[in-house]
């Protein structure tokens, strides 16, 4: 139904122009927001890059623009999702990116630009992380909306980094701070909770980049939903100044009429959904990490033995690059095929949107990546989680304090270990205490769903982000 909208949904045959980063996590949902303008009636343009290069024969009514930087930054720091490079190589690769696709990101925009008349375009929908490329927009005029991919809260904490800093919470070496404080001024947040990337130089550049974007830009388009995170966006926009229009267009992958299997760089084995039928209801823990997590190989075997202790089905991506140091497959623990063979199954990329959806599903073991969290938010199941890096920490306060669905397998700077897993996956898809998170996220889906529908907040906020965009 992607042009069904074509000529009735606002935005007339306009051309909107994007231009996701080129990481899985922020990739889906830039896809998922094309599909939503698209079916509003925009002519859809995707600028990206060779690393991750999205594959236009999935996406037949886009036209792609493939924007060549030089062939070290291209192949990138990581050579896929998850190479097994830290937190670190990513944050400077897309500081390198930005300033890699600035020259030729500006030649093609030009050419573009030339062949369809200035007119005929609305603007450039860009990813949070990609200043350069607003930079470039405003020097041929063209105006930008900010795509953050994260929450709203999240963002907030952008904003806040500098005062934090000033008031010697971070960097976490040396603050005075103990890790379980709270942040006076972005609570529910403690201070393990502050989004972290490694150095502490690193975040704060990409931190500071991303407010520059957005105050650069002419809006901010955030995939959360007011029922989710009302206070947070009251907040922000308060924050903002109300000088830059915020649009709170999410859960995007409930909105959007193209699967979320369209814009995945690694194949799904869709064979576990026949595996999940067999399942009775909510019995099963899907375990993933994400597309960049990784684990020692120390965790692996602690993570496989406290699945296989707690007695409970489980769905388990094991993608290629996982564990710390290994390009490929990881080799499970010896005997734990045969111990779990009867309940259990590992994949290397799982349909996630599909999986999570499924009643067999009982519980969500995750990293706590924004598109993850909601996902899983938005179909009820509840969260065991293991933050690892950026907003995850943030994202899992979120759920164990604010909407309490969920909870940490370990507390901060505890070891993973076999018995604390087996028993936070028991409390989680077994016992009375993981119904009641159950239940609270069925609630929490019940909202998304409204909000999602016609009339609801998140519908209502795509249309003025249509008319913000016609606008323009
Ligand atoms: N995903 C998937 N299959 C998997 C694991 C993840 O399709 O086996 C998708 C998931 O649905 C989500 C994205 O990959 O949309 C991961 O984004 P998230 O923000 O959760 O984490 P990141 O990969 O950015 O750390």
């Amino acid at each position: 139904n992607a042009s069904a909208g074509a000529g009735h949904g606002g935005g007339h045959g306009r051309h909107v122009l994007v231009f996701p980063l080129p990481y899985q996590g922020h990739i889906n949902p830039m896809f998922r927001l094309a599909g939503i303008l698209h079916a509003r009636g925009f002519a859809v343009t995707v600028f990206h890059t060779q690393f991750n290069a999205p594959d236009p024969a999935r996406h037949p009514e886009y036209r792609f623009v493939p924007v060549p930087v030089a062939e070290d930054c291209d192949k990138g720091v990581v050579s896929g999702p998850g190479a097994g490079e830290g937190i670190d190589g990513v944050v400077s690769h897309i500081l390198a990116l930005n300033a890699a696709s600035e020259s030729p990101f500006l030649d093609r925009l030009r050419a573009v630009l030339e062949e369809y008349s200035r007119d005929a375009v609305s603007c450039l929908v860009v990813d949070g992380h990609l200043l350069s490329m607003v930079h470039v927009a405003a020097r041929l005029a063209l105006p930008s909306l900010v795509l953050r991919t994260g929450s709203a809260a999240c963002f907030s904490c952008f904003l806040a980094y500098p005062s934090l800093i000033a008031q010697g919470y971070l960097p976490l070496q040396g603050s005075k701070w103990k890790m379980e404080d709270e942040v006076s001024e972005l609570p529910p947040y403690r201070v393990r909770d502050l989004m972290r990337l490694g150095k502490h130089e690193l975040t704060r550049e990409l931190l500071a980049r991303s407010v520059a974007a957005v105050d650069a830009s002419a809006g901010l388009i955030l995939n959360t939903f007011d029922a989710l995170e009302q206070p947070e966006l009251a907040k922000l926009r308060r924050d903002l100044g109300g000088g830059i229009p915020v649009f709170d267009v999410g859960p995007l992958h409930m909105l959007s009429p193209s699967a979320g299997a369209s814009s995945s760089l690694l194949r799904a084995d869709g064979t576990c959904l026949a595996w999940l039928d067999a399942h009775a209801p909510a019995s099963v823990l899907y375990v993933s990490f994400g597309s960049l997590a990784c684990m020692t190989a120390r965790e692996l075997v602690e993570t496989a033995w406290g699945i296989a202790g707690s007695g409970v089905a489980f769905l388990w991506v094991v993608r290629p690059g996982m564990v710390a140091g290994s390009e490929g497959l990881a080799t499970m623990p010896e005997g734990f095929e045969e111990a779990t063979r009867e309940r259990g199954k590992v994949v290397e990329w799982a349909p996630q949107e599909d999986v999570l959806r499924h009643a067999a599903v009982g519980g969500f073991w995750t990293h706590n990546g924004w598109n993850s969290t909601t996902e899983s938010v938005c179909e009820g199941v509840p969260m065991l989680c293991r933050p690892h890096f950026g907003d995850q920490t943030g994202n899992a306060r979120y759920v164990e304090h604010v909407w309490k669905v969920g909870f940490e397998v370990v507390g901060a700077g505890e070891e993973l270990e076999r018995g604390k897993v087996e028993k936070a996956i028991r409390r989680l898809v077994v016992e009375k205490d993981g119904g009641e998170m159950r239940a609270r996220a069925g609630e929490l889906r019940k909202k998304a769903v409204e909000c999602t529908g016609k009339g609801g907040s998140s519908d209502l906020a795509v249309d003025a982000l249509v008319k913000h965009m016609m606008s323009l």
